[in-house]
Formats: C-alpha cells, structure tokens, sequence
C-alpha cells in the first residue's frame, strides 16, 4: 500500500490523470461517480463528460442492462470480474467526437469497493482497449481453420463441423450426408504437368466447390488431392445428385484449364449418418470406403455406401 502522505492533494489527482487506461466509479444503480485516466484520444474517447449521468443516459437499452448486470456480479462475487466487450464511438453519447472511430473492444476489470459512494454500493470499472489483440485472436483463429492454398476449410474446421452436425443429428435426427472426393491420378498430374499445374487443379475444385455448392454445405480440404462435403439436412438420395453435379462440374473446369492434357476427373464416396453411429467418424469412414471402391471400380464416379 503505497504511503498518500508523500503526496499532496495536487499530486494524487495528477497521478489519478494520469493512468493510461480510464478507471470509472460505477454505482450499483450504474451512475458514473467519477472517471480518471483514459486521456489519450488514440485509444480512447474522453469521457469526463459522463461523470454525474447514467450508464441508461448512455447507451442503449441492451448494453445499459448488460452493465449493470457485470457491476452486481462483481458486487455478488466481493472480487474481482473480468469482462470483455465491444463499443463502437456511437454507442456511448455524450463522448468527444475526438477519439477511435472503429468499434473497440475492451476489456473490463471490475473490482467491488470496500465503501459506498453517492450512497450505494460501488465499483471500480477499469477499461482497457484490446482491439489490437481481438483482431490479431480473429486472424489467427481464421488461419488455423483454413487451408492455405484453397481457402477452404481445413481438417481441424472440418472436424469440428462435423462433430457439431453429428450432434445436431444425434439429437434431432436431421439427415446429414457427407461426400469424400479425390482426385484421379493426380499423381501423374504433378508428375506430367509440374507441381504447379497440380496446384492449380486443386485451387480450380476448391473454387468449383464453393460455386456449385448452397451456402449451407461445408466443403473442406482433407489434405493432397482429397476433399469432403458436409451437407446438413441433406439425405443420401438428394446428396447423390449434389455429389453428381459436383463431379461432372470439377471434370469439366479441370477440362477448361488447358494446363492439364485431357483434363482431370474425381472419384467420391458418399455416406450418410444413421441410427446407430456412435460418432462422426463411423460416417467418415463408410465414405472413405465407397471413395476406396469408386476408385476400384474404374474412377470418375461416385459411389454411395451400402449402408444408405
Ligand atoms: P488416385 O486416382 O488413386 O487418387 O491416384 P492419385 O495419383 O491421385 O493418388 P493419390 O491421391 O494418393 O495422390 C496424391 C498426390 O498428391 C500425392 C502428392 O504428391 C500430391 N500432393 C499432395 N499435396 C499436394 C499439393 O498441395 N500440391 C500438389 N501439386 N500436389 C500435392
Ligand atoms: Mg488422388
């Protein structure tokens, strides 16, 4: 605990001034006793001009009430809440126009105080601006979800996407089909054509994917030449068509590239999920098994699993 006797009045309230992030002393009822600190208009809006109004005088009706709530259950918890948030310069009235224009994202760290202000029970509301960090989480997150070379979703998003439909299947028995696809002979592709020209057909399928398919199917890159369509509330039956259209699709703009002689065709394996399945995987594997059997069976088809 630092010794305020070394200090003057003057040199608290400068001190107070001068802290980087602002500090607010929020009421229970959410009237702003005080605010310090916060002065630096790249960060942050100035907000002296709270001081003596209310967080319902402020901002809208839903975030008002979200405050409020974060300032009791600081005060329920006797400790420390920790809260992050966004706030665009037009949510809060009555800021300088100076300041952010973009929304910012803050974190908040409320800490009960030991003694009333204004007569009620308080807070100390420290905001601090993490619109850096957020974008840079965003970006990351987008990274890791992502295939670099098509954009696609990558095996980790697709994993998680499937676990997730394969619950929404559990619970709801909503049909839910997936489709595995490879490319044929893609080996000799590279080999005849160079890497690069097998680059581009796998970037040309990413791209017939996303054309061709509803917004609502989740195509991913498994890895090499190997792709999967997830498609919620789609049955085997109408799966077969998508998967149809697909593979006629991706031959005919292998075709149109030019790069690669007579082209390129695909091979899929379809499965649907079905009472009984324990976990996505067993659906997986089933396509990976007519996928096997496509390609056994001549190539350039899609085969649907038995089981279906
Ligand atoms: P199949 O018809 O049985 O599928 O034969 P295939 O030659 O396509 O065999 P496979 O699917 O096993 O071959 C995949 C090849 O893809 C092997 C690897 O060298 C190549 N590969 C994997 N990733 C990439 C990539 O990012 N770019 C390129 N150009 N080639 C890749
Ligand atoms: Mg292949």
């Amino acid at each position: 605990m630092a010794d305020l006797s070394l200090f003057s009045n003057e040199q608290i309230a400068a001190l107070l001034s001068a802290l980087p992030d602002p500090a607010f002393i929020l009421t229970r009822s959410g009237r702003y006793a005080a605010i310090f600190g916060g002065t630096d208009s790249r960060y942050y809006h100035d907000g002296s001009s709270l001081v003596g109004k209310s967080i319902s005088d402020v901002l809208n009706q839903e975030k008002a009430a979200w405050f409020q709530a974060q300032i009791a259950i600081a005060l329920a918890a006797r400790g420390l809440h920790v809260v992050e948030y966004p706030l665009a310069g037009d949510d809060v009235k009555g800021v300088g126009a100076d300041g952010p224009v973009e929304t910012i994202w803050f974190e908040g760290r409320v800490q009960p105080l030991e003694y009333q202000v204004m007569g009620e029970d308080a807070v100390l509301w420290v905001a601090s601006n993490i619109t850096a960090s957020k974008k840079l989480e965003a970006l990351l997150r987008m990274q890791s979800e992502t295939d670099a070379l098509t954009g696609l979703a990558n095996r980790r998003k697709l994993m998680s996407g499937l676990t997730e439909h394969f619950e929404l299947f559990a619970r709801y028995k909503t049909p839910t089909s997936v489709l595995i696809f490879d490319i044929d002979h893609f080996k000799g592709i590279n080999d005849e054509y160079g890497h690069l020209a097998g680059d581009k057909a796998i970037t040309t399928t990413a791209q017939v994917c996303q054309r061709e398919l509803r917004a609502a199917d989740f195509p991913a890159r498994l890895g090499g030449d190997e792709f999967v369509v997830l498609m919620p509330h789609t049955d085997a039956d109408h799966a077969m068509k998508i998967s149809e259209r697909l593979r006629l699709k991706i031959a005919e703009a292998l075709l149109e590239l030019g790069t690669l002689g007579k082209g390129a065709t695909i091979s899929g394996g379809l499965s649907e999920m079905i009472a009984g399945d324990t976990s996505y995987e067993e659906v997986l594997k089933r396509a990976d098994d007519a996928l096997y059997l496509a390609k056994r069976n001549g190539r350039n088809r899609i085969v649907r699993h038995r089981a279906n």
